[in-house]
């Protein structure tokens, strides 16, 4: 392997991914290398990226990324979970919240002590014991240094990819327009040397990061890396995008609501609300999709309906030769957890844990190909279990949901959780067991029995720990401010973002 040190980086695209890259690279290792990004306004981004997750509040506080700067340039909302309505059984309605169940113990989770009350008569949802479930559930946010509440954002895809720009241009980062036209490689090593764009100009690296999104220019078109398909695990492979007029007040969670051949986002902003239905094209068509968007949406369009197409599933090598994809370009699960900004993040963490000033080697590569083959595998086996959890049999979208084989890591897990009410949180694995169990109920899979470790504290002294519980999410739930009001006085954007 060609062991050239690195001392120039060439992003390729400039989307959320390529911004993202950008700005981490120049503000961490800046000094050390010099990076440049090629976009290309005439392809354009995908632009559709607009929910997050938590751990996007740990990699802002790694750059220092002020939240409410931020929040105001992108127009953004809070999100404490997601609303998932219809997918169990048609009228179901559950918060998957970004908080914890009650408190557990170290011998099991909260939820066995939450089904010992059930047996005892205590009619209580076990959401009833997380105050970012019942908060979303209210309308309501705060957030102060003081409170360690769990939340993530809504925020335009747009406007995060010219704040990230704003961000890493501060730090040095050269940006160049155009488009790229040839990829040139050495005829030895086969590692690309630079990328040519069709205005002729040549853009010599040592190190290419390929943020192309969904061409893998680098890493597929070139490198021929090679994909592993999850179709036979996700059934969607398209989505329908619409932004409307807001109709009310932002409520603090994405909503999620499923269709006959798919499922629906909702994703409020401050200034327009971000809507989708994620579809399976063998089960509805372009045109319908478009149609049954149109039909379900509450406020007018603001653009009009745009489809788009993927196939879900993960690159086999996202780090090949001296090329690393990251975002769209590396794989995609789909957008049911809001996972994909996530893992950008976490691999642009890994590269820079990894990055090979020295030179390229087989070691680093595989230690960064193992990691994101782990971490999209066990993303991805949370998003089937939405899907595949299900007692919906009324289209054949969902009969063949129900029907699919799954993964066998998802099936050991559903079968754990079934004899015997046990979740886990694997090493490396982002889905705490909040997220399972939460999800797990939520999609009626109900445990026989329950970690006998419950029945160790006496019957009134748990009754009693698990009202004042109740209680305390309550009195602070009614304390907190409208999420509305709390943004507007927080972090409101001036219309000159978005007009
Ligand atoms: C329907 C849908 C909904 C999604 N929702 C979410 C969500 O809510 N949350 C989440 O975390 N993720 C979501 N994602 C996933 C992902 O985060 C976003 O799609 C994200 O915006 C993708 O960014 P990207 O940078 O990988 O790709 P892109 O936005 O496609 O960017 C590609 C870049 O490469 C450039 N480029 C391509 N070819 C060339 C060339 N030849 N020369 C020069 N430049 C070139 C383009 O101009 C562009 O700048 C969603 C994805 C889809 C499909």
């Amino acid at each position: 392997m060609e062991t050239r040190e690195v001392k120039k980086v060439v992003i390729a695209g400039g989307g959320t991914a390529g911004w993202l890259a950008a700005a981490a690279l120049s503000q961490q290792i800046g000094r050390l290398v010099e990076i440049t990004l090629i976009e290309s306004d005439e392809i354009g981004t995908i632009g559709v990226g607009e929910a997050t997750i938590p751990p996007i509040r740990v990699f802002h506080k790694l750059l220092q990324i002020d939240e409410r700067e931020f929040m105001r340039a992108t127009a953004a909302t809070f999100k404490l979970g997601i609303s998932f309505e219809n997918w169990a059984r048609k009228g179901d309605e559950y918060i998957h919240s970004f908080g914890r169940n009650g408190k557990p113990t170290w011998m099991c989770e909260f939820h066995n002590y939450w089904m010992r009350s059930l047996e005892l008569g205590v009619k209580s949802e076990l959401g009833e014991y997380c105050l970012e479930l019942e908060a979303a559930k209210a309308g309501k946010f705060a957030t102060s240094p003081q409170t360690d509440i769990n939340y993530a954002y809504h925020f335009d895809a747009g406007q995060y990819a010219k704040f990230l720009r704003a961000f890493a241009e501060r730090y040095g980062i050269k940006r160049v327009e155009g488009k790229i036209k040839e990829v040139r490689q050495n005829g030895d090593s086969g590692f690309v040397e630079s990328l040519v764009l069709h205005s002729g100009e040549s853009i010599a690296g040592d190190l290419f990061i390929d943020c192309t999104g969904f061409r893998g220019l680098l890493i597929e078109q070139t490198l021929k890396s090679g994909y592993e398909d999850w179709s036979n695990w996700l059934p969607c492979d398209s989505a329908a995008a619409v932004q409307t007029e807001l109709t009310g007040a932002a409520p603090p969670y994405t909503r999620s609501i499923a269709h006959d051949a798919g499922w629906r986002w909702c994703i409020p902003l401050q200034h327009r609300v971000g809507n989708g239905l994620v579809f399976s094209s063998r089960h509805l068509p372009d045109d319908a999709a478009k149609q049954e968007l149109l039909a379900s949406i509450d406020g007018a369009p603001i653009t009009p309906p745009r489809v788009l197409k993927f196939q879900t599933g993960r690159r086999r090598q996202v780090w090949n030769k001296n090329v690393v994809a990251l975002g769209l370009a590396s794989g995609f699960i789909e957008p049911l957890e809001s996972t994909s900004i996530h893992l950008m993040m976490v691999g642009v963490t890994r590269l820079l844990h990894l990055f090979p000033f020295a030179g390229v080697n087989q070691s680093l590569m595989e230690q960064y190909n193992q990691g994101a083959r782990e971490e999209m595998e066990k993303t991805r086996d949370f998003i089937v279990l939405h899907y595949h959890a299900t007692e919906r049999d009324d289209s054949p979208f969902w009969r063949h949901c129900r029907e699919m084989p799954i993964p066998d890591t998802l099936a050991h897990r559903i079968e754990l959780f079934r004899e015997n009410a046990y979740a886990y949180q694997a090493d490396s694995e982002l889905f705490r067991v909040d997220s399972w169990t939460q999800v797990m109920f939520g999609q009626r899979i109900t445990p026989k029995t329950y970690h006998r470790a419950a029945r160790m504290l006496a019957d009134q002294e748990l009754l009693k720990f698990l009202a004042d519980f109740r209680a305390g999410v309550t009195h602070a739930v009614a304390r907190m401010p409208v999420h509305q009001d709390f943004v507007n006085q927080y972090c409101k954007a001036s219309s000159s973002v978005w007009n």
